[in-house]
């Protein structure tokens, strides 16, 4: 596999600012986003590549090194062997806060004393589906990017037939410690990041970083229930783990379509109902829309604008919580732009016998 130019790849100069590139990358991954491209095995091959870039431009360390690479390309390269630390401090999580809003990177573990094992990040990712699926529940496809084992070292990060050594330094600890006596400090070894492991000839697959981007498709049961923003947690479908560690888990943040009819509010959803005037005046029964059918509504006589009835245990299941929500019926009277001559009659004869003058109380002092 030959190195990708990442500058070509994102499109931008060598002399890019962060800002730029980060530019470029977004408008790129949302062109090539697999969901937004099903099936296109081309597009899915730009979108890795991209975010490949992304991992190294969008981190000004990582940038920093690899121009230096670009620039003598015959040094080492990969994690272990120039010296870095072993752990991601941009990487995937980051770009998915940028895409995508929050996503939740967990640091790595204390300063243990061990090669540590590193759960991998946690993913986000975004569904937009229909009023009724949220209802009803659904399956949803979507597609991950995220990153696989390298296949040319297993993983190790280091070039086939060669093994990852004990790193000189802290002798395999993985910690260091600074200074005498009681004032003596431990820390992440900095020649191996606290690996306790270095890799003297990276792999050139995945240059030493043991694993490369892949895009994983999973169906996600989407719980009837679930409103705009609702999270849904699929354990373990996040980034693999380093080092044994297990993998994150998977986010799915959900977004609902707007439905004509049905405004959620929380549990329970509201939908507003017109009356005519004799039916508000001398009440009715009247049909109304329920989230699976139709029902029939007793409206008291007299119901005045704005007045709610509800039908407690209709509305959409509750997440988390047992039992329903409830449908919220707002009245609103139902005023005519204009009468017909025979609405006019009838509207005359009516002020002929209402005709008090409801205001007279404002008037008393
Ligand atoms: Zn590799
Ligand atoms: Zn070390």
């Amino acid at each position: 596999m030959a190195a990708q130019d990442h500058y070509k790849v994102l499109g931008v100069e060598r002399k890019a600012s962060q800002d730029e590139i980060k530019k470029a990358y977004r408008k790129l991954a949302r062109k090539y986003h697999p969901d937004k491209n099903p099936g296109d095995a081309k597009a899915e091959e730009r979108f890795k590549q991209i975010s490949q870039a992304h991992d190294v431009l969008g981190d000004a360390d990582k940038r920093k090194e690899y121009d230096r690479q670009l620039s003598n390309p015959f040094s080492g390269a990969g994690r272990g062997g120039s010296g870095q630390p072993g752990f991601d401090t941009g990487g995937f999580g980051d770009i998915l806060s940028d895409l995508f809003g929050q996503a939740r990177g967990r640091p790595p573990g204390g300063a243990g004393s061990r090669p540590r094992a590193e759960r991998g990040r946690d993913l986000e990712a975004e569904v937009t589906i229909a009023f009724d699926q949220a209802i009803a529940g659904a399956q949803v496809p979507i597609s991950v990017a995220t990153f696989e084992r390298c296949p040319t070292c297993s993983g190790t990060g280091a070039k086939p037939g060669t093994a990852p050594i004990v790193c000189p330094r802290c002798n395999g600890r993985g910690v260091e410690s600074e200074g005498q006596g009681l004032f003596s400090i431990s820390q992440p070894c900095s020649r191996c990041g606290g690996a306790g492991t270095i890799i003297e000839s990276p792999c050139a697959t995945c240059r030493g970083e043991g694993r490369q981007r892949t895009v994983k498709r999973y169906r996600v049961n989407v719980p009837a229930g679930v409103r705009e923003g609702s999270r849904i947690r699929l354990a373990g479908k996040g980034e693999p783990g380093r080092n044994g560690g297990p993998s994150g888990d998977l986010f799915v943040v959900t977004h609902v379509q707007d439905s004509p009819i049905f405004e959620r509010k929380g549990d329970n959803v509201e939908v507003e109902v017109p009356l005519t005037l004799p039916e508000a005046l001398r009440g009715a029964q009247i049909e109304v829309p329920t989230l699976d059918g139709r029902k029939t509504l007793r409206v008291a006589a007299g119901t005045r604008h704005g007045a709610v009835q509800r039908l407690r245990g209709e509305g959409p299941k509750r997440l988390g919580k047992p039992g329903r929500g409830d449908i919220r019926y707002r009245f609103v009277l139902d005023m005519p732009d204009t009468l017909t001559v025979e609405q006019q009659a009838a509207v005359d004869d009516l002020a002929k016998v209402f005709n008090g003058n409801p205001r007279e109380k404002l008037f008393v002092r």
